[in-house]
């Protein structure tokens, strides 16, 4: 039986997602933003929390962790790198660490640059990535603390992932990001036809995940630092993806579009 999936907007812009396993009803959430709609959710379905998976320790992320760990005595799952700065972690993972949500079985992936610790979790039999901050819908998240190129070789990694991997991010920041990828590559009939689909969802106040790493291939800028076309569009025609990746950030970071 496949997995069943709930995405939970928390917060103002925040998603938790609720990862179930039918069989065993083993039932996971990825970050846990706050605590009230994610029990709501899980209220609202009749399922018990048994695993808390934590891409990495902002906040945003962690705030309803130690809560909802008491109240289910579910497993925490969590970054290594991060281990000191999340609490109520039981089992800190590196890269290639297995992780089973009863039958669900995944592994972490380290995708450092939004964070130095940030994990991904991969699961490839499920068809599904759980990306945190590091890849949003059409964007990526800021490379706080690690310089940006670090960001780009952790999106050159997750772009090798078979397109049709369904991908789940932690923010629902993809007006804003379809509307930066638009203004750097206006060319791309895909990123066009893409924003007016995005538009349409936003004003029915509907999200924009999943989105899967083909439809990121194909519009999302910053998995194409590496594309001689946009490095020559945004003024760095023969520059290092490296270099073309942070003024593409740059760019984002003061587009007011
Ligand atoms: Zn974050
Ligand atoms: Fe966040």
């Amino acid at each position: 039986m496949p997995a069943e999936l709930r995405l939970i907007p928390c917060l103002a812009d925040n998603y938790a997602v609720l990862l179930r396993d039918p069989v065993t009803e083993a039932t996971a959430v990825v970050d846990v933003p706050e605590v009230a709609p994610v029990l709501a959710a899980l209220e609202r379905e009749d399922w018990t929390l048994t695993h808390i998976l934590v891409t990495h320790h902002h906040t945003d992320h962690i705030a309803g962790v130690e809560a909802l760990k008491e109240r289910f005595g579910a497993t925490v799952i969590g970054p290594k790198a991060e281990q000191d700065t999340i609490p109520g972690l039981d089992f800190a993972v590196v890269d290639g660490d297995p992780v089973a949500v009863g039958g669900l079985v995944g592994r972490v992936l380290e995708t450092p640059g939004h964070t130095k610790g940030h994990i991904v979790f991969l699961f490839e039999g499920e068809r599904l990535l759980f990306s945190g901050d590091t890849l949003f819908v059409m964007g990526c998240g800021r490379p706080f603390e690690c310089a940006p190129p670090v960001l780009w070789e952790s999106l050159a990694r997750l772009r090798t992932l078979p397109d049709d991997i369904s991908v789940y991010c932690g923010h629902e920041y993809t007006l804003a990001n379809a509307r930066f990828a638009r203004s750097v590559d206006p060319d791309n009939a895909a990123v066009a036809a893409r924003l007016e689909e995005i538009e349409a969802l936003r004003a029915a106040g509907q999200p924009t995940l999943p989105t899967t790493i083909g439809a990121e291939k194909a519009t999302n800028p910053f998995m194409r630092a590496d594309d001689p076309e946009l490095a020559a569009r945004i003024g760095l025609a023969g520059a290092e993806p490296g270099a073309v990746f942070t003024e593409l950030r740059a760019l984002k970071n003061n587009f007011r579009g």
